[in-house]
């Protein structure tokens, strides 16, 4: 009897033993399987975004191409390559205490920076910052103004020199980084607003004189002398401490750039817009397309349910309000077709939730555990407890978003020395590269959070550059990191554009 039980507990564990073996190793067939769908996502991903150098040159090419159709005619390209009527770049010799406003986000600045005549390559310079309350972004253009007139006022009483002798009109750079239709130097109409700005009667005004109307008004002896886009301020900065640069580049929530164009390849402007041989050319690249550019599905769903559809196609594969997002919906298209992020995560459905400062800090985690994913991960989405191969698969894919965003950018930037003939062949219609085309030294200037403070985004987008451009050119293209072009840019502007200074220096 006592055997006859022990038989039959030993059987009954067996059975049972069996039964939990069929078990885990379904679980183990099933969850190999389901993580072979993961990778299969990841390496569908890897292969759509892939940039190889060959791509990479079709992208320079159709660039080039678009900013001579966009030269060519108002409206004949994605490019608007919009005039700025900028032929005067500061070159170091400038003198005189020069103010600045720097109106584009949600803060504005004041900015004096005094110039001493002979270049600085730290330029030093007095700044505020305020908020702009929510209530003026969406109500007169009268209410804006005044508020930034008087907060101008109040800073220039604060950092004027009362032992100044003989004070003359000071003068005063304005950025304003919305979109505009320049008509000179110092004036353009806006041509809507962004940015959560709404202010009905601006559209349509020249934003220059709103601000002259208010500074006049409130009795403050200034004169508005330029009005510029921040890539234009970023591009003066480099030229004053530079003067072989040529171009600049903004890679931060958005991006943009800017170039010197000779007068007589700007054909819509048929030789009436500046007496000199230059123009400062602002593409408002973020709206560049080409079918060339590696897109994705990701990429279409994220375009589709922006506020601006078929809008900004470059700017989305490239800046940095949208690589987070990227990354967020390849992680939510994952966890949607597996488990491997646990149960569904209501964060991981919200557009924006995960920013590319986030994006950043788990790329570059050198942790071997990868705890700041982890920690992030559980922050930000609320996901918890994520093997340590999953969180691996994670800074894969922001390896992926982020290697293609930044060889791209390079290959835009290698578009705008190609379309100025600085890239080492012969323009548009020559070949590769020709051992008798002389090389000059190229300067680009660039700034941008994104450039600026992720340094993988950065790597890459500098070692696609010798790519692109080969061992023997990219040596003589320099990118030069400038700081604060938005505001420092626009009161060396206001400075090469003085009425006092006679000294010019034509482009
Ligand atoms: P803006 O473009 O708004 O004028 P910035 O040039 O300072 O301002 O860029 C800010 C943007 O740069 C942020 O919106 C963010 O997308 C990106 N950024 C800032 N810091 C980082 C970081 N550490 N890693 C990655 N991206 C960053
Ligand atoms: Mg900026």
């Amino acid at each position: 009897m006592g055997g006859k039980l022990v038989f039959g507990v030993t059987v009954g564990v067996a059975v049972a033993a069996c039964v939990v073996a069929t078990v885990v190793v379904g679980r183990r067939v099933k969850s190999r399987s389901k993580w072979k769908r993961v990778v299969g996502v990841l390496e569908e991903l890897e292969a759509t975004c892939d940039t190889p150098v060959r791509r990479l040159r079709q992208v320079v090419d159709a660039m080039a191409v678009e900013m001579h159709a966009g030269l060519a005619s108002e409206g004949g390209s994605k490019l608007k390559m919009l005039l700025t009527y900028v032929d005067n770049l500061p070159n170091g010799s400038e003198k005189g205490t020069f103010y600045a406003l720097d109106l584009g986000g949600t803060n504005f600045r004041v900015l004096r920076v005094h110039l001493g005549g002979q270049r600085s390559l730290t330029l030093k310079h007095d700044v505020e910052r305020q908020p702009i309350p929510q209530n003026l972004m969406t109500g007169t253009r009268e209410g804006l103004f005044d508020f930034i007139a008087s907060s101008l006022k109040e800073f220039v009483e604060k950092t004027d020199d009362p032992d100044e002798l003989a004070p003359r009109r000071k003068e005063l750079g304005f950025t304003f980084s919305f979109p505009v239709k320049q008509t000179s130097a110092s004036s353009g109409v806006l041509i809507k607003w962004t940015k959560g700005f709404s202010i009905e009667d601006m559209v349509g005004r020249d934003a220059a004189e709103s601000l002259q109307q208010a500074i006049d008004k409130i009795g403050l002896d200034m004169r508005v002398s330029v009005l510029i886009n921040d890539t234009v301020g970023t591009l003066a900065v480099g030229h004053y401490q530079d003067p072989d640069t040529v171009a600049a580049v903004i890679i931060g929530t958005g991006t943009n750039a800017c170039y010197v164009e000779r007068t007589d390849a700007i054909i819509k402007c048929q030789g009436l817009c500046t007496t000199s041989g230059s123009m400062v050319i602002n593409m408002e690249w973020g709206n560049f397309w080409s079918s060339h550019l590696p897109r994705t599905t990701y990429d279409i769903d994220l375009d589709a349910d922006s506020p601006n559809p078929s809008d900004q196609g470059f700017e989305k594969m490239i800046s940095g309000m949208y690589l987070g997002d990227i990354v967020r919906r390849v992680i939510l298209r994952i966890s949607q077709e597996s488990d491997v992020f646990g149960p569904a995560s209501t964060r991981l459905s919200m557009p924006f939730k995960l920013r590319t400062p986030m994006m950043a800090a788990m790329h570059e985690d050198s942790s071997l555990e990868l705890t700041e994913v982890a920690r992030i991960f559980e922050d930000i989405l609320e996901i918890t407890d994520i093997p340590l191969k999953v969180r691996k698969l994670v800074v894969k894919i922001c390896d992926i978003v982020t290697r293609r965003a930044a060889r791209l950018a390079a290959a835009g930037i290698v578009g705008i020395l190609k379309k100025i003939g600085r890239d080492g062949t012969s323009g548009i219609a020559g070949g590769r590269s020709r051992a008798d085309v002389k090389l000059r030294r190229t300067v680009v200037a660039i700034e941008g959070g994104l450039y600026t403070s992720y340094t993988i985004f950065r790597e890459y987008l500098h070692e696609a550059l010798v790519e692109i451009l080969g061992e023997d050119i990219a040596p003589h293209v320099i990118l030069k990191p400038t700081e604060d072009g938005s505001g420092i840019g626009a009161a060396l502007l206001a400075a090469s554009y003085s009425s006092y200074d006679t000294d010019a220096n034509l482009l």
